[in-house]
């Protein structure tokens, strides 16, 4: 372990890291970034270094990333990022329409980038276990190294659940999606039929949400009522546009490369017939999982898992010098703008912590 106290130490990757990595850092506090491991497994959970967005193509509610040119896009990637980074993302450029918006990849290496040019240091590893029972903090990673910071912020987010189905894989980012709100108003999707699978309140709003663009919304539930609440199932199910398929579930995603999806084949719960819906796209809604297992208990979280925050309208988590942002706190919002917004907070939070504790 090296003797070295870091003042905050960030652990993780998303929006929420890096607005975080860019308030500290400008605040002189010298910020250490985990921003995860490069793993298989990783790979697998959807997990690596740069978040959630990094899974996506065009992000078009991120604000200030219009739709525009794309060789004004490619330029701007080149002069920002170094050559190691652009080629990261490179190939992301050369198809495609003209005029598009920021794709996920290429919007958070620019964030990645700019917290760097703030002086932001960053370790390429997972920190797989904690100690916030000292002061100050210990923290370990995957690769074995081990630091001490006097306050840290949990920026890890969350991940999607999916059923698991090879052909859902396929078809991720083309018509697959675990957000409505995200994909929803993507031209594939608009005055087309669409699936939506789950049965809480998450599948209703999804499915509510998406009647705007659809002409027809499908909602596969493998039993045979909701455990939504009651209003939200009230509003679904008087929604002319909204046809529940009870007892089922999807057995396969259908669709070709050219279009993405076409269709998803459905299995009964109870007497295992088949039917086929013809769709352009499915929306699970079947909810996420907060990446806190390393914590192992040494931080408060709600009954879903997700860290709690402790105090109205503030970052603070269970333990104090200890803070949280974006969606591994945040089950409600989940947007890469509400993760920034937090992890801004996280980054001013940290700092008046450590000023008020006469640790600066
Ligand atoms: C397919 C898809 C499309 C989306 N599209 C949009 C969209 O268009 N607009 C929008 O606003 N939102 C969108 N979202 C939601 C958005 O991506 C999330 O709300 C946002 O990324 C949350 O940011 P975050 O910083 O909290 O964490 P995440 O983006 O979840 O990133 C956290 C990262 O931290 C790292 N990490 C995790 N554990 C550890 C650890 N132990 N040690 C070190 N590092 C760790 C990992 O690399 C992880 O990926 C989309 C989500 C998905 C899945």
């Amino acid at each position: 372990m090296s003797d070295q106290v870091e003042k905050v130490v960030i652990i993780g990757s998303g929006p929420a890291g890096w607005t975080a990595a860019i308030y500290a850092a400008r605040a002189n506090l010298d910020p250490l970034v985990f921003e995860g491991a490069v793993t298989p497994e990783n790979q697998q959970k959807g997990t690596l270094p740069l978040g959630q967005l990094a899974l996506t193509t065009e992000v078009e509610n991120y604000p200030s990333w219009p739709f525009a040119d794309t060789e004004a896009l490619v330029g701007l990637l080149r002069s920002a990022l170094p050559p190691e980074r652009f080629a990261n993302v490179e190939h992301l450029s050369t198809s495609g329409p003209e005029r598009r918006s920021i794709f996920g990849p290429e919007l958070m290496e620019l964030m990645r980038q700019q917290a760097m040019n703030f002086g932001a240091r960053v370790i390429t590893d997972d920190v797989v276990r904690v100690d916030f029972r000292v002061h100050p903090f210990r923290l370990w990673s995957l690769g074995g190294k081990e630091v001490q910071a006097l306050s840290v912020i949990v920026a890890t987010g969350a991940r999607a659940n999916y059923l698991g189905l090879e052909s859902e894989e396929r078809f991720k980012n083309r018509g697959v999606s675990a957000c409505a709100v995200c994909d929803g108003a993507l031209p594939r999707f608009r005055n087309q039929p669409l699936v939506v699978v789950g049965g809480g309140d998450s599948a209703m709003e999804e499915a509510s949400y998406l009647t705007k663009f659809a002409s027809k919304v499908y909602i596969v539930h493998r039993r045979d009522k909701f455990r939504a609440s009651k209003i939200m199932q009230q509003r679904v199910l008087e929604n002319p546009k909204i046809e529940v398929k009870w007892n089922r579930v999807v057995e396969e995603v259908l669709g070709n490369d050219e279009q993405g999806v076409t269709g998803v084949r459905l299995r009964s719960t109870v007497d295992d017939t088949r039917e086929e819906l013809q769709v352009a796209g499915m929306f699970l809604a079947i909810g996420h999982t907060p990446n806190t297992a390393f914590l192992e208990g040494q931080l408060e979280l709600t009954d879903k898992g997700y860290i709690r925050w402790t105090q109205p309208f503030r970052t603070c988590t269970s333990v104090e010098g200890v803070f949280a942002a974006g969606d591994v706190a945040d089950d409600y919002y989940r947007q890469a703008v509400t993760a920034a917004g937090t992890g801004c907070m996280a980054a001013l939070d940290a700092e008046r912590w450590l000023a008020a504790k006469g640790l600066l």
